[in-house]
């Protein structure tokens, strides 16, 4: 089962999350064929999506987009609030990077990634980093320590189409611990975060919680209540007329095929036809 685990580690001083989303990267996947290195870094994005809306407090749509000038030309994922996923990449299969860990140079050239958080009644919130050279975890790690000062250190691990993610930030300081102290506390921390091993995470005989126990015994630790993330795409066809109608009868008539338009959900691959006459 997936779950997304939050944790909180010395009384507050950091927060972070166990994710493990086998079952919703493989239903992501499933819904389109995607070439593996497309498939992998998708499942990076939905990992890393997972530990940034897993700890945040929100009611609407967080959104994770790589957008970049290479081979990938942009990858979306979406996580509402109740944590149901879905994602989909945009690429030029021929220039495609080969060979197993692609860095982001490689396989989005010049690129960004945003982060929104868009809520009902609620101005929309935006985040925004250019991609560092090497992965979408450090970009993720950078735009956190030089937009919002906010010290993050994360783990992602994939094995065999399973799927585990550790997440750790620290909170704002406490007044009356030093700055030496906190340092010293984090680096701590964060060592004890890396530590952690294959046959640990990927271990069905142990519990999330068992695992943060081990790792973080020395420290004083509070888990609280999961969350099930999922895949799940609520395109409906209503929707997609809604669209089809904003449309001037010129821009409809060129889509028509054999009197027919046909619209494919980008998520999920879901096709809706409309007839000739709908409108
Ligand atoms: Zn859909």
């Amino acid at each position: 089962m997936d779950i997304i685990l939050p944790f909180m580690l010395d009384n507050g001083f950091s927060r972070g999350a166990f994710i493990a989303a086998d079952q919703t990267v493989a239903d992501v996947l499933a819904c389109h064929s995607y070439p593996k290195v497309v498939e992998n870094v998708l499942g990076e994005a939905i990992l890393l999506a997972l530990a940034l809306a897993g700890n945040i407090k929100f009611n609407g749509i967080f959104s994770f987009n790589v957008r970049g000038d290479g081979a990938v030309k942009r990858l979306f994922v979406s996580v509402t609030n109740d944590k149901k996923v879905r994602a989909y990449a945009d690429f030029d299969a021929e220039h495609l990077p080969t060979g197993d860990n692609p860095t982001n140079q490689a396989l989005f050239g010049n690129g960004e990634l945003l982060f929104s958080v868009a809520q009902l009644g609620q101005e929309p919130y935006q985040g925004i980093v250019q991609l560092t050279q090497t992965s979408l975890k450090e970009t993720v790690s950078d735009y956190f320590r030089l937009s919002e000062q906010i010290k993050t250190d994360l783990v992602l691990r994939t094995k065999e189409g399973r799927h585990r993610c550790l997440v750790l930030q620290e909170m704002p300081h406490k007044e009356n611990l030093s700055a030496t102290k906190c340092a010293d506390l984090w680096e701590t921390q964060t060592v004890l975060l890396e530590s952690v091993q294959d046959n640990e995470l990927f271990d069905d005989s142990l519990q999330p919680e068992d695992i943060l126990y081990r790792l973080f015994h020395a420290n004083k630790i509070t888990v609280f209540p999961k969350t099930e993330p999922c895949f799940s795409c609520p395109c409906h066809r209503s929707q997609m007329e809604k669209f089809l109608k904003t449309l001037s009868e010129q821009e409809r008539e060129a889509l028509y095929q054999d009197g027919k338009i046909t619209v494919e959900c980008q998520f999920c691959g879901n096709k809706f036809v409309f007839e000739k006459g709908e409108f």
